[in-house]
């Protein structure tokens, strides 16, 4: 049984969301997509974008590349105060549950954007206490909390 829905998300276009309670450390969908080498990612223009959201580090050797229809999970949206986190084991990669989850709650995760000059052209909808206004990975939103002063 399938753990989430697709909705129109207060976020983002479209989300998916808890269709009923799910326990920390589940694992609720797989990250659907194509592998690639480092190689074709350094060097196809598709992947130029500093901020490739649908890219991911699998390995030393290849990336996964979530940018296709089929996979459901690419419409999951970052969030400041996330409730999800991917990671690959072996050469898939899962979006698993980090807190306990409601039903309807929306599902979210953390970018990982990186802190760099054309941040402000990712604004962050999310909504949570803790939103820095940006999308910027946890680590390094502390640069915006410094702007703001
Ligand atoms: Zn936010």
């Amino acid at each position: 049984m399938k753990l989430y829905k697709i909705k129109k998300s207060k976020i983002d276009n479209k989300g998916l969301y808890a269709r009923l309670d799910i326990k920390k450390g589940k694992k609720i969908i797989e990250y659907k997509g194509k592998i690639i080498t480092h190689k074709k990612s350094e060097e196809d223009s598709k992947y130029d974008n500093s901020k490739a959201i649908y890219l991911f580090n699998l390995n030393k050797r290849y990336d996964l590349d979530g940018d296709f229809k089929y996979n459901t999970a690419r419409l999951i949206n970052h969030s400041c105060d996330p409730n999800c986190e991917v990671f690959g084991t072996g050469l898939k990669v899962w979006v698993y549950s980090i807190k306990n989850i409601k039903n309807g709650d929306e599902l979210s995760y953390d970018y990982g954007f990186s802190f760099d000059k054309d941040y402000k052209d990712y604004p962050c909808k999310c909504g949570s206490k803790k939103c820095c206004g940006f999308i910027i990975r946890e680590g390094s939103r502390w640069r915006i909390k410094k702007k703001k002063i």
